[in-house]
């Protein structure tokens, strides 16, 4: 029997029994561990460092590396659970997303087989944190103009610079940090007690509270030879770990929103008001059925790419779709689940204004929806209309 209120199309149908088990296990932990707390942890912009074991133990953390204690899980598999971390919260899901799939992946990726040994067990497991250094004060979107750099030091290197909004910095253990050097970009393993590394959470965000992003500071920082990743030079680099990222996010958005929904469905059943529940309205069953339409095409589209990507075929132009699609949709979806709750909606007692407000940084980061657009146009026309 179709279920039509969570699966209308049945999508469950196309998915392994495996796939299921993940991802029942990870919604089982969203459920104990994340759902009961999260407008505590928002309210008070808490990062639950404690849940980076726990994650650690499911196999969440660089779930889908192989090898170095990793649980080469598949792409599909690693979209499921980013589904369902961020039907708790986005600020969860984008832990796992900086570690796994930028920190953890630039080392497995571009790093030696030394680097790997070093971090990358400790880092599955949640014992190490990893936070990923590109974005700079002046150098966002367009990562190519960043200014901090790396010098060679008899046979070590030197860096100086700042980075800006660099998710977990302050508590993290390990950071990668990408600089200009002479040679072209390259990404260096900086341990966080280096003398000259500084992290400085910022403060007064509307939007992923209960998330960390950070100033760093990076004041001569002196570091051996084979701190950086020998693997690769250039701006290939970072992207192919934001690929890892943006990939992820196409699934993590369809959470929310699917979190959203359900909260209002299920309030839209009970609260009455002219007599009816307000689910018997018109106009509130239109908003359901829109939101029910756009979180099954979303889910739809995170599951074909995740398909290509296991298949080895996705390109980074089809990721594109997906995020700049997915994270769009989901904060209209979002914003229109808070106009069924009323007054009520703008507490931190019903998730969606909590998501809508989250995915803000969701359409932000990972390249904006103008970024994304742009590399569509580019694809579709093979014009660059970027500058
Ligand atoms: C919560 C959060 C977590 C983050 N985590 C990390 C992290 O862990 N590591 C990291 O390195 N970075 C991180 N970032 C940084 C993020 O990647 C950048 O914020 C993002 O790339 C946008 O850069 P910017 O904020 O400097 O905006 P800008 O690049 O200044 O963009 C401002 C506006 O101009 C638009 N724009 C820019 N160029 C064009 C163009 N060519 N055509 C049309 N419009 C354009 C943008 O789309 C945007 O609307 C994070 C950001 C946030 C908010």
């Amino acid at each position: 029997m179709t279920d039509f209120a969570n699966d209308y199309l049945d999508i469950d149908t196309l998915l392994t029994a495996e796939e299921i088990e993940l991802r029942s296990n990870v919604r089982g932990f969203v459920d104990e561990r994340i759902r009961p707390h999260i407008g505590e942890w928002f309210e008070a912009a808490h990062f639950p460092r404690e849940l980076a074991k726990e994650m650690g133990r499911l196999g969440l953390l660089g779930m889908h590396l192989k090898g170095y204690g990793c649980a080469g899980r598949s792409a599909v598999e690693y979209g499921l659970a980013a589904l369902e971390l961020e039907a708790g919260d986005s600020g969860i899901r984008t832990f796992v997303s900086v570690q796994g799939s930028l920190a953890m992946s630039a080392i497995h990726k571009h790093g030696s087989p030394e680097q790997k040994r070093t971090w990358l067990p400790g880092m599955a497991a949640g014992e190490l944190i990893g936070c990923f250094g590109l974005t700079e004060p002046t150098a966002g979107s367009d990562p190519a103009g960043l200014v901090t750099r790396a010098v060679r030091d008899g046979s070590g290197w030197v860096l100086n610079g700042a980075k800006r909004w660099i998710g977990l910095a302050s508590i993290a253990d390990v950071a990668v940090i990408w600089a200009g050097t002479d040679e072209g970009i390259r990404g260096f393993v900086v341990p966080t007690g280096t003398p000259g590394f500084t992290a400085i959470p910022i403060t007064g965000k509307l939007s992923m509270r209960a998330s960390i992003q950070c100033d760093i500071t990076l004041q001569d920082v002196r570091l051996p030879a084979d701190a950086v990743l020998p693997e690769v030079t250039g701006l290939k680099g970072p992207f192919a770990c934001l690929n890892e990222a943006r990939y992820g996010i196409m699934w993590g958005a369809m959470g929310a929103a699917r979190d959203a929904y359900q909260t209002v469905l299920a309030y839209a059943q009970h609260r009455t008001q002219f007599d009816q529940p307000i689910a018997a309205f018109q106009l509130t069953q239109h908003k359901l059925v829109d939101m029910v339409l756009e979180i099954q095409k979303g889910t739809l589209v995170a599951l074909q790419t995740g398909r290509l990507k296991d298949a080895g075929k996705l390109r980074p132009e089809q990721i594109s779709f997906g995020k700049l699609n997915n994270v769009r949709t989901a904060i209209e979806i979002c914003r229109n689940a808070r106009t069924i709750l009323g007054g009520n909606g703008i507490t931190l007692d019903y998730s969606p204004l909590r998501h809508a407000n989250n995915l803000e940084s969701v359409r932000t980061y990972e390249g904006t929806d103008e970024v994304h657009t742009l590399i569509m146009g580019r694809a579709i026309t093979g014009i660059p209309a970027f500058a």
